[in-house]
């Protein structure tokens, strides 16, 4: 804001475009040049090099004036992005060949753009509170996204430990990528599904490399955020089809868009909500706007003659929005057999289980749908009123609270009950730590980020259920969350007395809970 207001770029450019009467471009080029030669003369190589951040901001007037108002983020080398905030639309449009990873004040490690960061690969930290006043342009950073440390400008003695650290890490994956293709199957006969969640198409290809067992999640919402329009019904099919021949005969569970509460484009949601999370998102956006919705779904049943695909709704709070949707639905498989276009016409259909409300009702919706997704990354944030994006209560953030855990046990039974699939797409699915419990509890589909599922299949591997069975009936006895997490920290150090491939995970997991994050 001070360069933008700085007479020499300001004033001296509004004054050539009044004088010369030349236009605002040209105008804004010939300041900049002045601007430049001055920054040129000056010895101090660290002040003439600040002519980057007026260069910086003249290019976004730039975009701006040319009418390319698009706000990816431009960047010129590789670097780690430090920010106050970085919105799932800003992290869906990076560009992964020149970030290496990124900072933020603000955030939790469950929000939207902390699961981007996992789908893309990058290191990130989030929460640091005051990094952006910390750091400075050219500082260099280790962005340890594994503990959420960050070393500013590091010694020796650091770099060496954390390029051995990386090495290491790369070794493990290396390792336990050899036994990916292995089912997943408890020392004493349970065997467990292990599916991913999927942000890209991108990130599809590697799926079965990485022992995916198909798709349980696939979020479509970050195609509309990294772009200014909407994606037409042919960019959509096109998509979901290249996915549905990738992963078949897998299924591949497409999940209706999940746009608004911490992902919004003004584009498209123009509302100012005082409270998003609890606003115009998702399923209530999707019926609001029945053309953007409907050129979903009909993309999604045209995909469903490539492969297995099944559709998920998110964010359903009541039996009306299910109602509502497979109405729509039906109104357009007759428009796709009056156009003589193909799809699966028992095409099945099922909700995210992420709001309490469905919870309690769930013996309701059954009747209604064919599977169940416990979506533990809302349902937490709305059983224990919590913003996953609030940095402030991120510590009050635990899947090992007791009435996750009742609500995880009750959802069992009646699914059971109602003979309907249950399976668990938050990011609890991947914990190594709540793995064991959702297992103990009964759960036999899981669906995580990608990276995970190597690891999560050989702990699973190492897994009884039977002796799993005893530990819930002690941890159904136990009041806090504390009692839970130390009994299971405690029982899986039993099992995995050293440090191995699952324990490291183990322990940095089990760090990462309970405790408020400290500024690094
Ligand atoms: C969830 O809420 O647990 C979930 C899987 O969906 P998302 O994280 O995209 O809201
Ligand atoms: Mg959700």
């Amino acid at each position: 804001m001070m360069i933008l207001n700085d007479n020499m770029l300001y004033d001296a450019t509004i004054k050539r475009i009044k004088e010369k009467e030349i236009n605002a471009e040209w105008a804004l080029m010939e300041s900049f040049e002045e601007i430049k030669n001055l920054f040129s003369q000056i010895e101090d190589k660290y002040i003439s090099e600040r002519v980057k951040d007026v260069e910086n901001v003249v290019q976004r007037i730039m975009r701006n004036l040319v009418g390319d108002n698009k706000d990816d983020l431009e960047i010129n080398e590789k670097s780690i992005i430090v920010a106050q905030e970085l919105s799932p639309a800003d992290t869906a449009g990076l560009d992964t060949k020149k970030v290496m990873g990124f900072i933020t004040d603000g955030g939790g490690t469950t929000s939207h753009t902390a699961i981007l960061a996992r789908a893309l690969e990058l290191p990130a930290v989030m929460g640091l509170c005051s990094a952006t006043k910390k750091i400075e342009d050219g500082n260099i950073l280790i962005v340890d996204g594994d503990s959420g440390k960050v070393i500013v400008n590091p010694d020796d003695e650091d770099i060496i430990y954390y390029q051995e650290k990386k090495r290491q890490r790369e070794k493990l994956r290396s390792f336990i990528l050899k036994e990916a293709n292995k089912p997943a199957i408890t020392t004493d006969g349970h065997r467990v599904r292990v599916m991913a969640n999927a942000e890209l198409v991108e990130e599809v290809y590697i799926l079965k490399e990485v022992g995916a067992e198909g798709i349980g999640l696939y979020r479509t919402e970050f195609q509309y955020l990294s772009r200014s329009n909407l994606p037409t019904e042919e960019e959509l099919f096109q998509d979901y089809r290249k996915v549905a021949e990738i992963m078949s005969p897998h299924p591949v569970i497409i999940r209706t868009l999940d746009i608004g509460g911490d992902k919004f484009k003004d584009e498209f949601i123009k509302t100012n909500e005082t409270n998003p999370a609890l606003g115009l998102r998702a399923i209530r956006f999707c019926l609001k706007n029945p053309h953007i919705f409907k050129t979903q779904l009909k993309a999604i049943l045209m995909a469903s003659a490539y492969g297995n695909v099944q559709i998920m709704l998110p964010m359903i709070s009541s039996l009306d929005e299910v109602l509502k949707t497979k109405s729509l639905l039906e109104e357009i498989k007759e428009e796709l057999e009056r156009e003589n276009i193909s799809y699966d016409p028992k095409i099945k259909v099922g909700i995210i289980l992420e709001v309490p409300s469905s919870v309690m009702i769930v013996d309701i919706l059954a009747k209604h749908v064919d599977f169940f997704s416990i979506g533990t990354n809302d349902l937490i944030q709305y059983t224990l009123a919590i913003d996953r994006t609030n940095k402030e209560v991120a510590y009050l953030y635990e899947p090992f609270h007791p009435s996750i855990i009742r609500m995880i046990k009750n959802l069992i039974e009646i699914a059971d009950e109602n003979n309907i699939p249950l399976s668990i797409c938050g990011e609890m699915a991947g914990d190594p730590l709540c793995v064991p419990v959702l297992i103990g509890l009964g759960l036999r589909q899981l669906s995580m980020n990608s990276r995970m599922i190597p690891f999560i299949k050989k702990l699973i591997r190492s897994l009884s259920v039977e002796e799993l069975k005893k530990d819930i009936e002690k941890i159904m006895k136990m009041d806090t969350s504390k009692q839970i997490r130390d009994y299971i920290l405690n029982r899986m150090k039993e099992l995995f007395p050293e440090i191995d491939a699952i324990g490291e995970y183990f322990y940095i997991q089990a760090d990462r809970y309970g405790e408020k994050r400290k500024e690094q």
